[in-house]
């Protein structure tokens, strides 16, 4: 499905219709995508960007980068820079509308204090504890708090002293005024201000009170003229309390904000918890945020995915408003659809074999012309000697019947070279192998008298004095789920010890001079990147995926 098609028919896009059939938004619409910069964006954030994204686009509106960043204690400026850096990475941009809800400070704290006039907001002398304790339960109404019925005069003189310093952290809050006996839990009294003398990374020791989160965002979102809050499902029952707080200010119920809830994004394998992959990047169990193993978009990218893999999963994914598991071979999948059609071909030997062709003389080096893409592309030549390498799995001494890979005096295919034939295995005195000795035919390379001959099996080699030594990285999951999605709670203890396989490979030469980023498919092993650590005297390859795509499988028998 194209990625019109995709928003034409998700349920965001048909309220906006709704919407716009009736007359309201008649300035356009307006998104924004709001991350909290307290981490790095992980692959459940690509989805709300692409579809926050997607519909600015879809329907000629405009779409905002907004920090939600109402937290001092867990924010950073490393997050912000990160944050901009994986949606410019994704391929959106967000032109001249950056903004941070702290920009906002000054404007919330008037609201506040309209609130508070409106005496719909109080100052709260009661502690976090007794606060929580008197908030009831699903089943009971809370109670109210003794100090509900102060006068606007003495919460206006309150919250200013909170303001000022005054009072020193969880000493004081600001409530909104509502209803402790309302069945919906967030609209007894919700806190909008609390006092923090924590340094913020925008905004200094100017303020020492923060707002809410639910006092932030829908005001933040009004602010900024949005049309359309897309969220994640969780927020679902926060939206009475923002439409109350709206109201409640004199917001327009034509051009404020409306709050559509989609399900957000779970895939298997996949931890998307921000708090969880901090803790993993804190306690050193990966090597940073951009860990190869992490769903964070920078893991994503160092792994070697794509960002046009990245879209056309989500785009694949669609947008639902019930909550479901997305099995992460779909991820996989789209990525070697992408590499497939993009990455050149070459042949690298991760366990290597020796293989002496005896019947070629020594020193003799002959290039032959090996293709770089099966449908497109250039050729190169590949330098083929009498010492070479394949993979130690490619030969077996005693092979079963159906082995059609190299065995004792039995014949198989080099890629881009020549038949060649087992004659003699070399073993050290323990009884290992050290070397296989073999003979070729002369004549089977291609354009030769017997090139076609019917052989069953083709494997890969490189010339051994002209291989280069890589680094490869072979990849599993960091944890597995079980087939719900789920982690055991000690998630730590389930940490995969084999997510990370280095191999001391080998590779033909041609990628002596290879960037960064590149991508390649390695003959018969998968697809890899160039790893950013990678240099001319130390190459180092990622492997984004391997060849085999059980996604294909696993829709096969649906
Ligand atoms: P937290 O708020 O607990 O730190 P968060 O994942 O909600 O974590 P935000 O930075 O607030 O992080 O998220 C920014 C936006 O991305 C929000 O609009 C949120 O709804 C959306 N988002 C976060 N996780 C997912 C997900 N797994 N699938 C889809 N959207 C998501
Ligand atoms: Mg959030």
């Amino acid at each position: 499905m194209s990625e019109n098609e995709t928003i034409s028919n998700n349920f965001v896009q048909q309220a906006i219709e709704e919407d716009l059939k009736n007359g309201k938004y008649t300035e356009g619409i307006h998104t924004r995508f709001p991350p909290e910069p307290n981490g790095y964006l992980h692959i459940g954030h690509a989805k709300s960007i692409c579809l926050n994204f997607g519909l600015a686009e879809y329907n000629h509106g405009l779409c905002n980068l907004r920090f939600d960043d109402t937290n001092p204690t867990k924010e950073d400026v490393e997050y912000v820079d990160s944050i901009q850096e994986d949606i410019h990475w994704l391929g959106f941009d967000w032109q001249d509308r950056k903004f941070y809800a702290s920009d906002y400070f000054d404007q919330l704290y008037n609201y506040a204090v309209e609130l508070i006039k409106k005496n719909l907001a109080y100052v709260d002398d009661s502690s976090a504890e007794e606060i929580r304790s008197t908030r009831g339960t699903l089943t009971e109404p809370g109670k109210e708090s003794p100090f509900r019925n102060r006068s606007v005069e003495e919460n206006i003189d309150l919250f200013t002293r909170m303001k000022n310093g005054e009072f020193e952290d969880g000493a004081r809050v600001l409530r909104a005024k509502i209803d402790m006996s309302s069945p919906n839990m967030n609209m007894r009294d919700p806190v909008i201000y609390r006092i923090a003398h924590t340094t913020h990374h925008r905004t200094g020791d100017q303020w020492c009170i923060y707002p809410m989160y639910d006092f932030a965002h829908p005001l933040s979102d009004a602010i900024e003229g949005i049309t359309h809050s897309v969220c994640t499902l969780e927020f679902e029952d926060h939206r009475p309390f923002y439409d109350w707080l709206l109201e409640s200010l004199g917001f327009n119920v034509n051009t404020r904000p409306r709050q559509i809830e989609f399900a957000r994004l779970d895939l298997t394998n996949t931890l998307t918890s921000k708090r969880k992959l901090l803790q993993l990047v804190k306690d050193h169990h990966v090597s940073g945020w951009d860990d190869p193993r992490m769903p964070t978009l920078s893991g994503l990218r160092r792994r070697g995915f794509t960002p046009a893999a990245i879209r056309n999963f989500c785009n694949e994914i669609g947008v639902a408003k019930a909550n479901s598991l997305v099995d992460i071979s779909m991820l996989e999948h789209a990525v070697r659809e992408d590499l497939n059609e993009n990455a050149d071909r070459v042949i690298a030997v991760l366990d290597p074999l020796k293989i002496v062709l005896t019947n070629v003389p020594a020193g003799k080096v002959e290039y032959l012309i090996a293709e770089n893409h099966p449908t497109h592309g250039g050729k190169r030549y590949i330098p083929f000697t009498r010492e070479i390498f394949i993979e130690r799995e490619d030969f077996m001494e005693c092979a079963p019947k159906k082995f059609f890979r190299l065995k004792p005096d039995c014949e198989v295919r080099l890629k881009h070279a020549y038949i060649i034939k087992c004659d003699e295995v070399i073993k050290d005195s323990d009884g290992n192998i050290i070397e296989v000795h073999c003979t070729i035919d002369p004549t089977s390379k291609s354009g030769g008298a017997t090139a076609n001959r019917k052989i069953k099996g083709t494997i890969h080699w490189v010339s051994a004095d002209f291989a280069l030594k890589a680094e490869v990285r072979l990849y599993d999951y960091l944890l597995k789920s079980d087939e719900n999605g789920n982690f055991p709670d000690d998630f730590i203890s389930a940490l995969n010890p084999q997510s990370l396989i280095v191999k001391n490979a080998l590779i033909e030469p041609s990628v002596k001079f290879t960037a960064p980023g590149t991508h390649y498919q390695f003959l018969r092993l998968g697809y890899f990147v160039v790893d950013y650590d990678s240099t001319i005297d130390h190459l180092i390859f990622n492997r984004v995926v391997g060849l085999k795509d059980s996604w294909s499988k696993i829709q096969n028998k649906g």
